[in-house]
């Protein structure tokens, strides 16, 4: 089995995780700026943080084969905070850089009108510099923030094909799914979605546009789930191959809108196109 996880913060996750996922079959993994935990005082903070997910994090994931990618943002919760806004005109320095496959995690955490500001501001630089979008929606009130995140994606002209709308479950996932955007399940050990209710999603509507995470961070989550949900999948009949395209050829299909997913060292000679001998996972333009 081999497994994209297009939602990590390993940041926060040891070596012995890495070598895991690993083991378990994890190759890449894209990991999008967030919220630490702690509260950040400048902008100056942010980038260190960010020259770390595009720098000392892809290095260290490389220790243990794992291709790493990353999403850069001001993130929904410090989007509130006047001391982190000035992160917003950092951003186009990281946008251009080539280990950056879409502008996230971005999009709504208590639904303020600093949040409003920030999430348009930051849909509009993915549409200047032609990159997908990773969109949080709240864990409070998941209707409402579904519907209000829709509308403002909507409303902004980028491409629905072009946005993952993530954490959802089945509240939200119909409302994503008429939306055209893709959906992003994180899979969490004890609460929001499991790898069974997963599979009864993915039994219902299919699995086109669905992409799983892990979206394990510094709080309690698990980077082995994603795994554990191809397997509950083969349990209930579905193939190894519904099982490769939802773990693997879904996220390389959505981060490679970028144009930048460059995965030639891990992929079959079959993925090659053979007119051209271009890796046909690099994607977009
Ligand atoms: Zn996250």
């Amino acid at each position: 089995m081999r497994i994209f996880d297009p939602h990590i913060h390993m940041t926060s996750r040891t070596t012995d995780d890495y070598e895991q996922m690993a083991a378990a079959g994890v190759r890449a993994v894209v990991e999008p700026a967030f919220w630490l935990g702690q509260p950040r005082t400048s902008a100056a903070s942010f980038v260190d943080y960010f020259d770390s997910l595009i720098g000392w994090e892809p290095f260290r994931a490389g220790q243990f084969g794992v291709r790493h990618f990353a999403t850069i943002a001001l993130n929904p919760k410090e989007a509130n905070d006047p001391r982190c806004r000035p992160v917003l005109d950092l951003l186009p320095r990281y946008l251009d850089k080539d280990a950056v496959v879409a502008v996230g995690e971005i999009g709504y955490d208590s639904m303020t009108p600093e949040e409003d500001e920030a999430f348009a501001a930051q849909l509009a630089l993915a549409v200047a510099y032609e990159l997908p979008a990773l969109v949080h929606t709240p864990h409070r009130d998941k209707a409402r923030g579904c519907e209000r995140t829709l509308a403002v994606v909507a409303e902004s002209g980028i491409d629905a094909g072009r946005v993952v709308v993530d954490h959802l479950n089945e509240v939200t996932v119909k409302l994503v799914r008429d939306s055209g955007c893709w959906l992003g399940f994180s899979i969490y050990p004890d609460t929001k979605m499991t790898p069974s209710r997963m599979v009864e999603l993915l039994r219902e509507y299919g699995t086109d546009r669905m992409l799983v995470n892990s979206a394990a961070d510094w709080g309690r989550s698990d980077p082995l789930l994603t795994r554990a949900t191809g397997e509950a999948m083969l349990g209930a009949g579905f193939s190894d191959d519904d099982v490769d395209k939802v773990l693997w050829r879904n996220p390389v299909e959505f981060y490679g809108q970028s144009g930048r997913l460059d995965l030639s060292d891990l992929e079959d000679p079959a993925a090659v196109d053979p007119e051209t001998g271009n890796s046909i996972l690099r994607g977009g333009s």
